[in-house]
Formats: structure tokens, sequence, C-alpha cells
């Protein structure tokens, strides 16, 4: 698969190169040349596979040309190890549950697909991922590349600012996997993890990567898990389907925008914001203007400048859609709490990133359509919030209960480069 970068057309690289790279020039972001397009037929047969088989073969029409089917069915098979259930919500609604995965928000999905990709275009050259982290990505990209060979992963993260429960969930790992509570803030903890990749002799002795967040590989595996739901569907509800996604980068979105222009049928696309709305703005005014960041309920969402948005108007251009057909909205904290309660009546308990989405779709859906909305996280990770929105309580899933028992596995170290330059070089293989 060919990309270009969106910030300079002429910079051309393959799927292997834009894993490694992450960004190009300017910080552009890459994106695809040329989609794959599969006919409803080829989709009818695609729907029928189970999930890994068939997230092989719609990888396989990205990427087979640098990475043969059987290699790529053993890597999904190795990053799709949990399902991805649609559950009943109401009778025109239903929840995609997307965290079953080890650190329970559907982060694990694309973390764990990037992570393998890496593993396999790295070949014998051995890679360290060097990342920061105030808390949730570290643990998704910890669990992705545990145990993964040739690859070590070292994770700065600032000491007592992060919650114990999310502190046990990726410093309890061990092998390959290098924690760092640096004294200091997120910011600091960024700084060093800059400097480092500033550092061209550690940068290339090492083969530093930053697995992240924006790696196009994350978006190729997020586009698997549509099918999945629209395949867990009866055919009567597939024409009429309304995809409610809760948003924050938009690197979700994008995946199910993808998902449609390579031929799943879905009728259109809600993007569910909270307060930080620059989107739902910049589609009803026509003026991208982000405020500063506010914090909220759904704090994997506060995010003012959404670092995928580009992805989504090129998509949106190529495509020869027009932005006017994406559905949005914009869900306040307050709206948020009494959706969760309400829902939670009928017995459904969601954590507030799931209910922004759920809100969203329930205001704007049509009487002959059929509701689909992401839960993006499982309510346990979100305990605190839930447990006081919904006044009871929430036990942890059993494997998070377990963890936490564990001893603390991480380094602890001076915001200092030299400090960090002399671990990364010395810390084992
Ligand atoms: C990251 C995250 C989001 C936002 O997803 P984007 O792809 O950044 O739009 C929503 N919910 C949860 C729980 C998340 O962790």
């Amino acid at each position: 698969m060919q990309l270009y970068n969106l910030k300079d057309n002429n910079e051309r690289v393959c799927f292997s190169q834009a894993i490694r790279q992450g960004l190009g020039r300017w910080q552009g972001l890459f994106f695809p040349l040329e989609l794959p397009s599969f006919d409803a037929d080829e989709i009818d047969t695609l729907l029928a596979m189970d999930f890994v088989t068939r997230s092989s073969k719609i990888m396989e029409a990205f990427v087979g040309d640098e990475i043969g089917s059987e290699r790529l069915h053993k890597r999904v098979e190795a990053a799709f190890t949990f399902p991805a259930p649609v559950v009943q919500v109401e009778d025109d609604i239903a929840c995609l549950e997307l965290f079953h995965g080890p650190t329970l928000a559907f982060k694990d999905f694309g973390g764990r697909f990037m992570a393998q990709m890496l593993a396999e275009v790295a070949g014998d050259k051995p890679v360290t991922i060097l990342t920061a982290t105030s808390g949730d990505t570290g643990a998704a990209v910890a669990h992705a590349f545990y145990g993964l060979k040739n690859v070590r992963v070292v994770i700065l993260y600032p000491k007592g600012k992060i919650s114990s429960l999310q502190e046990k969930l990726f410093c309890t790992l061990g092998g390959n996997v290098f924690t760092v509570a640096i004294e200091g803030d997120f910011d600091a903890c960024q700084a060093l993890v800059k400097q480092a990749f500033d550092d061209r002799s550690l940068r290339e002795g090492l083969h530093l990567n930053s697995a992240n967040s924006i790696n196009i590989s994350r978006l190729l595996a997020q586009i698997c898990y549509y099918f999945e739901a629209v395949a867990q569907l009866p055919k009567e509800k597939r024409q009429q389907l309304v995809i409610s996604v809760p948003s924050g980068n938009f690197g979700n979105l994008t995946a199910g925008l993808l998902a449609k222009a390579i031929g799943l049928p879905v009728k259109r696309f809600i993007a569910a914001t909270n307060v930080n709305d620059t989107v739902p703005r910049f589609l009803s005014s026509g003026e991208w203007k982000p405020n500063s960041t506010q914090a909220t309920l759904s704090n994997a969402m506060d995010v003012s400048q959404p670092n995928n948005w580009p992805r989504v108007e090129e998509l949106f251009r190529r495509q020869h859609w027009s932005l006017s057909e994406l559905g949005f909205a914009t869900v306040n904290d307050e709206t948020t709490k009494q959706t969760m309660k309400a829902l939670a009546n009928i017995g459904h308990v969601i954590e507030p990133h799931a209910a922004v989405a759920y809100r969203a779709l329930r205001d704007q859906l049509q009487p002959d359509e059929f509701g689909l909305f992401l839960g993006t996280a499982h309510p346990a990770k979100f305990q605190e919030s839930v447990e006081s929105i919904l006044e009871r309580e929430l036990p942890l899933p059993d494997e998070l209960a377990e963890r936490e028992m564990l001893p603390l596995l991480s380094y602890s170290m001076a915001a200092d480069f030299d400090k960090l330059s002399h671990f990364l070089i010395t810390i084992p293989h």
C-alpha cells in the first residue's frame, strides 16, 4: 500500500515505512493513495466470516502487497484475542462493546494491531518503543507490545500523578515492558521523550519508535470492528444503519468512514463530542475555532484540536461526500449524567464516553432507522465517576482485580535527559 503525506503530497511511503515513521514531513498524516473496494456480494461474503478471518481479509486488501496473507492472518489472530459484541439496549438501538481487551478500552484493537505490524516490519532489528503517558495510552501500548520478540517498551509517566489503578494496569507486567516514574509532570515526561527522538544517535542506534496514536495501522485495525458490528446485525437492520461515535481525536470516526468508503453499508455517522466541540461548531458554522480544552467526565475526549480531522476531510473530498451529511452533537456533563442514570434505570450501566454517543443517537435517530453507538470503555475503567453518578458500587472485572494485587515494577528517575539516555542504552533486550 502506498500512502501520501497530507501536508506534502509528494512524500510517498509504503505501509512498512508509514508504520515505522508514524508522521511524515511537517508532522503530516499519511493517507492511503488508493482505497480497496468491495461490492455488495463481496461484503456479504465477508460478513459471513468469523471476526479474525474477515479482519485479515480486509487488512489484506490494504497491505497484502507488503505482508503475505498467512502472516497477516497470524498477526490479526495475535492482536484480536477478544470479542466485540453488539448488545441490544433498546428496540432500535444497540451498543458495540469495544472494551473487552486487556486495558478495557477500544484502543486495545488499534494498539495491539500496530504492535504486531511493527514487530512484523522490524524484522530482526530490535526496536525500542518510547512513549510518555498521562495514564491510559501507556497501558494500551504496554499490553499491546508485551512479550513481543525484538521489541522493548519504555514508558514514562509522572510520578504520583496517575491513579493507582492506572499504574497497576501497566507497571506490573515486567518482561520487555519498562516503566519509569518521572519526578515531574506529564509535560516533563513528554519533553524527555522529545529530547530522545531529537538525539540522532539514540534514535538511530536504538531504532526508537513512538507507537503514536496517529499511526495509520491503528485506523486500519479499527475498520475491522465496524464490519464485525454489522455482521452481528440481522439483515433487515443493516440497511438503515446510523452509527454514533464518541469522538476526541476522531480516529475512531475516521476508521468508520473508511469502512463505509470500502463498501460497508452505513447510512450515516454521528460525530458526538463533549463540550470540547471544535468539530460540531465547525460543521454548523464552517469556522474552525478551537477553544481552550475543558476537563469533562469523558476525559479521553477532552481534545480541542483533534489530530485525525485532516484525514476525515481528505476522505470526504476523495469520496465526493459532503460534510453536510455528517451528523454531529455536543453533549455536556449534566446531560451525560442524566443519560447514564436513565440507561441504568433500564438495566444498562455505561460510562461517560459511551453516554455521549448514546445521547446524540437517541436524539437524532429517525423512526425507520437502526442505531448503533460505540461503547469505547468498560464502565469499571471510570469506576469513580460511574459509582458516584449512579450511586451504586461497580465491581472491577476479575482480571483487573487480580492485577491490582501485583507489585509495581517501575523504575524511578529524576526528569533528567542524561539519566534517561543512560537507562535506554543499558536496559537489556
Ligand atoms: C480515546 C477515546 C475516545 C476518543 O476516540 P478518538 O478516536 O480519539 O476520537 C473515546 N472514548 C474513550 C474511552 C477513549 O479512550
